[in-house]
């Protein structure tokens, strides 16, 4: 199916009498006739459900869709993008491994994977994304055991180098891990690029509607872990509190997410409530609709932007002349996304008077939902750093991130252009 459909029809496929809308499956427990049909399904010897921590049958309808989008075998939800990115690490590295990430990072993921993972003894190196194949070479240890990046950075707006990321990355014995949560599996499907692992803050775009945090992570079945056994125990050696199971011996192509679902979400339970799995069904349904107008809008005020005489500089890389335009038609030929970053002559101060201004455009922590809203790092979500810090960060004080939502781009131009000139 083309990806349009797959966004309204996928995941939940109902039988003769069965409810056409994906139910809420609002139950914690799920029933039996046998001890013995239960003990199997603890010794994962059969699957079904037994409580919600470990699955749900919603959840796992819209992480059929979301799988089916990105092309891969197996999808998991999760509470939240933090969520994701955790899991999908942690179910690879441990105390005493080694990872390298890009630099163009959301900040919550950039904290989770330098400070907190550090405190489990996972070591981190930091790299410009725009650094070259040999440099990133010579990062790689004996103890590296992935590599994370953002397929659009949040909000530096990088387009990721696909080619070189994962052709140093499987050099090396090591998967490759992408946060496709802006452009979305509609303009962007990293495992056509060779992506192993990928990672989405359903958050944003996929739900777009700001009514629910959530997560998911897919595999694409491509990694062979047990070709490299001996880098990855956790997938590659019986797990005892399973009675010494080996995951990747056992499930194949689906070892990757069944070890974060029997493991990690056994042990950890960020699980996405049913209801806001629903919610997130009702989301993906529009999804290809969203974002081409989301793209759209986009294109047109950056234009707009970029051609008026009191902004100083714009970052968008549907647009032509932008630093990752040429890489943007090669990876994500159809759009990018809706976020646009963008300066005022005047610097910090007349950014923030700019925004004090806008009526229709709301000031919001948020990014990627139908509504235009706006957000200026430097005072909101970096604001504790120096502005040395915010330039060391990729974050120019005057920066306003701008995520343009699908209301007609006349307005928003219009509200703009009345902030401007007030
Ligand atoms: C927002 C965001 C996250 C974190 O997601 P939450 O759902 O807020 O936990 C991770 N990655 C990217 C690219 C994001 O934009």
């Amino acid at each position: 199916m083309n990806k349009e459909t797959t966004c309204v029809q996928g995941g939940w496929k109902p039988s003769k009498g069965e409810a056409r809308v994906l139910p809420i499956y609002q139950s914690t427990t799920f029933k039996y006739d046998t001890s013995d049909q239960m003990g199997r399904l603890f010794d994962l010897e059969d699957s079904g459900y037994f409580y919600t921590r470990l699955q749900n049958p919603t959840n796992d309808f819209v992480a059929q869709k979301i799988c089916e989008l990105e092309g891969g075998v197996a999808a998991m939800l999760t509470s939240s993008g933090q969520a994701a990115n955790f899991y999908a690490v942690f179910n690879i590295c441990e105390a005493g491994d080694h990872m390298i990430i890009s630099s163009a990072l959301y900040g919550g993921t950039f904290n989770l994977l330098t400070a907190t993972t550090a405190k489990m003894g996972i070591e981190t190196t930091v790299v410009d994304p725009d650094i070259s194949a040999e440099d990133l070479q010579k990062e790689i240890r004996t103890n590296t055991k992935l590599i994370l990046a953002e397929s659009i950075s949040n909000p530096s707006l990088v387009v990721l180098d696909f080619d070189k990321f994962v052709s140093v990355a499987h050099a090396n014995g090591i998967p490759v891990i992408v946060d496709n949560t802006f452009p979305t599996p509609i303009n962007c499907r990293p495992f056509e690029y060779g992506v192993d692992i990928v990672t989405h803050s359903t958050t944003k775009y996929m739900d777009g509607h700001a009514v629910a945090v959530g997560g998911a992570i897919v595999d694409s079945g491509n990694f062979d872990w047990m070709a490299h056994a001996d880098k990855f125990p956790g997938l590659c050696t019986p797990d005892e509190t399973y009675h010494g199971i080996t995951y990747a011996e056992k499930f194949g192509k689906g070892a990757f997410i069944t070890k974060a679902t029997a493991q990690l979400m056994r042990d950890l339970g960020s699980i996405q409530s049913p209801q806001n799995a629903f919610l997130l069904n009702i989301g993906l349904e529009t999804l290809h609709l969203r974002m081409k107008q989301h793209c759209d809008n986009a294109l047109k005020v950056a234009t707009w932007l970029k051609n008026n005489d009191k902004i100083a500089w714009v970052n968008y890389p549907g647009l032509e002349g932008d630093k990752y335009y040429e890489r943007a038609r090669k990876y994500m030929p159809n759009g990018t996304c809706g976020v646009v970053t963008f300066g005022l002559k005047g610097g910090r101060d007349a950014s923030i008077r700019f925004m004090d201004q806008l009526k229709m455009i709301a000031i919001v922590t948020h990014v990627a939902d139908a509504r235009s809203c706006v957000l200026h790092p430097a005072s909101h979500t970096h604001r504790q750093m120096s502005d040395e810090q915010l330039l060391a960060a990729g974050v120019q004080p005057d920066l306003i991130r701008f995520s343009i939502g699908i209301e007609n781009a006349d307005d928003i131009i219009a509200d703009l252009e009345q902030a401007l000139n007030h």
